[in-house]
């Protein structure tokens, strides 16, 4: 009985001890530590470990570090074309007068444009959404780029959309909603084969994997058919 009773105390005062607001000492010590744990995946213990690094780095190299992250925010671009992230108003792959203009693959975000640019299997162009469908997270489709796409599919000039989203249920809910906004237009609408599993995150897909998936795709009303 005693030992179970020290057990828990040692439990009870090792979660305090966890729970406890961290002391410091320093205000600015605090304040950076703070300002990085708002960054996803980084908590206080981490923050405060990259903090300390920083302090034991070279001055020039945090100044350095500060200043890119501030002209990265303050100068950043999005294509006016595609919105993926670019250094001008037209992206390389807009501007790039060998690819295909008239193909174009739709994707959450540019890390899904770098999987897929990382096959060199795809010569099309891109739309990049900024994220899918999701009344879990409050994001409806007015919150994306839907309506530039659709826009440009009723403008004419496209041969074929292919639909390369993360197979999730917010991925198909906006492949579906996008699919019934442009169904009666002139052109083709395709899906990744999905050698991409069910679930999968695009990005984290291999490349010979996506690679494969983009270049055996299928008819979007298939995809529908089969599930
Ligand atoms: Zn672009």
């Amino acid at each position: 009985m005693l030992w179970k009773a020290s057990l828990f105390l040692k439990h009870f005062f090792y979660l305090a001890s966890n729970l406890r607001p961290m002391e410091y000492s320093s205000k600015l010590l605090e304040n950076a530590v703070n300002a990085l744990s708002q960054l996803p995946g980084i908590g206080k213990r981490t923050a405060l470990r990259l903090v300390l690094h920083l302090l034991n780095q070279p001055e020039d190299q945090t100044l350095q570090l500060s200043q890119s992250l501030q002209k990265m925010r303050e100068e950043i671009n999005f294509c006016k074309n595609c919105h993926n992230i670019s250094d001008t108003e037209l992206c390389e792959i807009c501007a790039n007068p060998n690819r295909d203009s008239q193909l174009v693959c739709v994707v959450e975000d540019i890390r899904d444009v770098i999987a897929i640019e990382n096959t060199s299997q795809y010569k099309g162009h891109y739309h990049v959404l900024g994220g899918k469908i999701s009344p879990m997270d409050g994001v409806g489709p007015g919150d994306l780029k839907i309506p530039t796409l659709v826009q440009k599919v009723k403008n004419g000039g496209l041969n074929e959309l292919i639909f390369a989203l993360s197979s999730t249920m917010e991925g198909d809910t906006t492949n579906f909603y996008i699919f019934k906004q442009i169904e009666d237009y002139d052109i083709l609408t395709t899906t990744i084969a999905r050698g991409i599993s069910v679930g999968d995150e695009l990005e984290y897909a291999d490349e010979v994997t996506l690679g494969r998936s983009i270049l055996n795709r299928i008819p979007f009303e298939s995809s529908l058919k089969s599930t």
